[in-house]
C-alpha cells in the first residue's frame, strides 16, 4: 500500500512530546476558514511513499528521539488515508517507536476507528464546539469528532486538543466556557492548547488562486491567547 505524502520533516518539536519525525499527509476534505495549509487539500498531488520507505527515513533519525520523541502523522487530514497510516503505525510500533496522530477527528469509518485506536497520543483539532459552525466554517461534523473522542477515551489514549483562536469568531468568554465544558467531557484530554490565528498563509492562497475567507480578519494577539489558555485551564479545573 502507498500513501500520498505532502512533505516530511526530519525533526520537529511542536507536534507532540520530544523530538519527532513529522509526516504531513496530502489531502483534506474540509475547508476550515482559517486553514493555513491549503496546499494540503488536493488529493491528487504530493508524492507516493510506501510505509517501508518512510520507516527507513524515520530510523535514520531515531537516535534523536530520546525517551519521549517518535513520529507524528499530521496533514492535511490523516484519517483520509487511515489504512495507510495505520499500517505505518503498526510497523513503527514493532520498532518501539511512539506514534502521535494529529487530526481533526471529524471522519467516521472502520479504518479511521482502527487508526485512532492504534495511536499512542492524539493531537485533536477542536475547531468549534457547536455543530452549526463546524459545518459552516469547516465543512465537518461535530458528531464524528465526539464519537472519535469517546473512542479515544475508551482506549485511554491521551489527547491534547488544539483550537485556533480567531478574533471576533471564538475569542469570547462564552466561547472559552463552552470549550472548557466540551473538553471536560473526556477524561483522557490531558491538555487544551489555544493557537493564535495567523495569516502567513495568504501568499499560498493567492498562488493557488483560492479566496482566503479571513483575509480582512486581524491576527490574534499571542499574549492574549496565552492568557486565554491559562483561563481555559482554570475553567476546566473548576468544572
Ligand atoms: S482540517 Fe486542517 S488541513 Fe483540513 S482544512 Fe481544516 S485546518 Fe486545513
Amino acid at each position: 500500500m502507498k500513501g500520498r505524502i505532502h512533505s516530511l520533516q526530519s525533526l520537529g518539536a511542536a507536534d507532540g512530546p520530544g523530538l519527532r519525525y513529522i509526516v504531513f499527509m496530502q489531502g483534506c476534505p474540509y475547508r476550515c476558514v482559517y486553514c493555513h495549509n491549503p496546499d494540503t487539500w488536493a488529493t491528487d498531488t504530493g508524492e507516493e511513499y510506501t510505509a517501508d520507505a518512510i520507516i527507513e527515513r524515520v530510523m535514520r533519525c531515531k537516535t534523536y528521539f530520546g525517551k519521549d520523541g517518535g513520529v507524528t502523522v499530521s496533514g492535511g487530514e490523516p484519517l483520509l488515508q487511515a489504512a495507510f497510516v495505520r499500517e505505518l503505525f503498526t510497523e513503527l510500533h514493532e520498532r518501539g517507536t511512539h506514534c502521535v496522530l494529529d487530526s481533526s477527528l471529524m471522519m467516521d469509518g472502520e479504518d479511521a476507528r482502527a487508526l485512532i485506536s492504534e495511536a499512542d497520543m492524539i493531537l485533536a483539532d477542536v475547531k468549534f464546539t457547536d455543530d452549526e459552525r463546524v459545518q459552516t466554517l469547516c465543512g465537518g461534523s461535530l458528531a464524528a469528532l465526539e464519537r472519535n473522542l469517546e473512542l479515544a477515551a475508551r482506549n485511554e489514549i491521551p489527547v491534547v486538543t488544539r483550537t485556533v483562536i480567531v478574533p471576533g469568531l471564538n475569542d469570547s468568554d462564552t466561547e472559552l466556557e463552552g470549550l472548557a465544558a466540551f473538553t471536560k467531557r473526556y477524561p483522557n484530554i490531558v491538555k487544551c492548547e489555544l493557537l493564535p490565528f495567523r495569516k502567513f498563509c495568504i501568499e499560498k492562497y493567492r498562488m493557488a488562486g483560492i479566496l482566503f475567507p479571513l483575509e480582512q480578519t486581524p491576527e490574534a494577539d499571542k499574549a492574549a491567547v496565552k492568557a486565554m489558555e491559562i483561563r481555559l485551564s482554570e475553567l476546566r479545573k473548576n468544572i
